[in-house]
């Protein structure tokens, strides 16, 4: 009984040390594994909803990518690329904060000015007021 306690117990460290032996030096994961693994799941909802082979076979190839990122040991050029996502999708998170700003606001109205799409924003509950753009001068009417 206790000598087979002490073999679970040993055989569980080797598998412990083989794990940590593999992983050590890997890239391990970043934001461009996640956008990967998002983009994954998008495909596989695009997949499922058209019926299409094409569809499951990009999933598999992005599923592929975030692995051999993840698993990989040159850190310098994951990190690179990992950058280089960042850059790309700024203007994604921007949007994302103006989004959540403007939903949260209770405070002001926000209105696209139609010449210069310029986002305006008026305090709310002053009635019908005249906006005047500040970048072109456009004049729009509206109830705040
Ligand atoms: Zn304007």
């Amino acid at each position: 009984m206790r000598y087979n306690t002490i073999r679970i117990r040993a055989h569980g460290g080797i598998t412990m040390n083989w794990l940590r032996n593999f992983m050590s030096g890997r890239y391990g994961t970043d934001q461009l594994n996640l956008g990967l693994l998002v983009l994954y799941l998008a495909l596989c909802v695009l997949a499922s909803a058209t019926n299409l082979i094409l569809f499951n076979l990009i999933a598999l190839i992005v599923v592929i990518c975030a692995f051999y990122r993840m698993l990989s040991r040159d850190h310098y050029r994951r990190s690179q690329e990992n950058q280089w996502f960042l850059l790309k999708m700024q203007p994604v998170f921007r949007w994302g904060r103006q989004l959540r700003q403007r939903l949260t606001d209770r405070e002001h109205r926000y209105y696209r000015c139609p010449g210069c799409r310029q986002m305006l924003r008026v305090p709310r509950g002053r009635g019908k007021i005249t906006i005047t753009c500040p970048r072109c001068r456009t004049v729009l009417t509206k109830k705040s």
